[in-house]
């Protein structure tokens, strides 16, 4: 039977940390699926689609990879789509307590599903979508950090950044 991890997110865009953990997942699972919650709540820079098409670019090339939309509860998704895990990133303790409260709350609507935790490669611990877009509204440099579509998407709608512009 094929093992099937679940990586989901918001990807409010992508980053290099989420993609090290979508690889680092391959490695382990024999199917991926990338899951894009919908996440109206978060009020979302990039609507549903854009993400999706961001995702798909950056990870163009890859195997084994699914990218979808989901807008239900999580376990329930992970259910009807046959994971058996859900992969979670952690940077630093701070991501810690957070994710362990989500993690325990998923077992306790679905104990069959587990909760694996993927630590990044450093360079990217400290990577956020936040933090991202935080740099290209003052027009900082991104490279390294996200594809090369990403950071053109972030230009398109910051333009030069907030403190070069004439
Ligand atoms: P969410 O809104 O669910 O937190 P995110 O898109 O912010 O969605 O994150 C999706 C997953 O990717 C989470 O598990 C998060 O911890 C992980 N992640 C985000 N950035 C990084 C990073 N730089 N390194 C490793 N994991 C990351």
């Amino acid at each position: 039977m094929k093992r099937l991890a679940i990586c989901p997110g918001t990807f409010d865009p992508i980053t290099n940390g989420h993609i090290d953990i979508v690889k680092r997942s391959l490695r382990i699972f024999d199917e991926v699926i990338v899951a894009v919650a919908t996440n109206p709540k978060k009020r979302p820079l990039f609507d549903i689609n854009r993400r999706i098409e961001l995702i798909k670019k950056s990870l163009q090339g890859l195997d084994r990879i699914k990218i979808e939309a989901f807008d239900c509860l999580l376990v329930d998704y992970v259910r009807k789509r046959g994971g058996v895990a859900i992969v979670r990133g952690l940077r630093a303790v701070s991501d810690f307590e957070y994710e362990l409260q989500m993690a325990l709350m998923n077992r306790r609507l679905d104990s069959e599903i587990e909760t694996v935790f993927m630590m990044p490669s450093e360079e990217y611990s400290f990577l956020s979508s936040t933090m991202i877009k935080e740099i290209a509204s003052y027009g900082g440099s991104l490279e390294g950090l996200v594809p090369e579509v990403v950071a053109e998407a972030l230009r398109e709608i910051f333009g030069a950044g907030r403190c070069n512009e004439e």
